[in-house]
């Protein structure tokens, strides 16, 4: 079995196990996310597609939300945290991702995402073991740390199984990608990494730090 055939056959089955209880989740900011959107798209033309809107990601990024929409002729669900950037400012001062960007990742990623899972019953990624040390050992399907089960179905793909589906499928990816961004989140925490480091290492540079707190905390999942 190819690496696109082991990753629809994980595709249907979740989709078989959950019927009509799963959502895609795309940050728009990796060609695996979008190498996945494509996939799962061919698989299930209706599967609800979201991302997190922090108000803090690139130019680059909302141009490929709707590029997507239109190409896949989809309008993916946007989600948002409760403070605007200018409410969190007021409330916690001045750019907290600088200070504290596990509470800033909490309140404008995790807390969105919860909430709207919440429908459902599993969600698709697109992370990969190949990705980073941190995602090395991650698995098909997951608890992600609540009742959810999550879902990559790419976790075995290489970068160049990820590069090879895209330029086949002429699948759109972020704009960023062709500037030196392997890996782009929101603004204040995404640089270019050095050409030596893995592809994540420009995400929170100043920081430990190496997930927004949607990918910690799995376990494999039974069934
Ligand atoms: S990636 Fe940075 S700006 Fe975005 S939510 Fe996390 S800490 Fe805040």
């Amino acid at each position: 079995m190819s690496a696109v055939e082991r990753a629809e056959h994980v595709v249907r089955g979740t989709l078989a196990r959950f019927p009509g209880r799963v959502a895609l989740a795309c940050s728009f900011g990796g060609p695996s996310g979008m190498a996945l959107l494509d996939l799962a798209l061919r698989v299930d033309s209706e599967l609800p597609v979201y991302y997190i809107d922090t108000g803090l990601l690139f130019a680059e990024t909302y141009a490929l939300v709707e590029r997507a929409a239109q190409r896949y002729d989809i309008a993916p669900i946007r989600l948002y945290p409760e403070l605007s950037v200018e409410g969190q400012t007021e409330r916690y001062g001045d750019a907290l991702w600088a200070r504290d960007p596990d509470r800033c990742c909490a309140m404008r990623k995790v807390a969105p995402h919860r909430a709207f899972l919440e429908g459902y019953d599993a969600w698709f990624t697109g992370i990969r073991r190949a990705q980073s040390i941190t995602r090395a050992d991650i698995e098909p399907v997951a608890h992600d740390g609540s009742r959810l089960v999550k879902v990559s179905p790419l976790f075995d793909w290489t970068d160049d199984d990820v590069w090879s589906y895209v330029n086949a499928n002429d699948v759109p990816v972020n704009a960023l990608h062709a500037d030196g961004y392997p890996s782009i989140g929101c603004l204040p925490c995404t640089r270019r990494p050095h050409a030596d480091a893995d592809a994540r290492s420009g995400r929170w540079a100043a920081f430990a730090k190496t997930e927004c707190g949607l990918h910690q905390r799995t376990e494999a999942a039974r069934g």
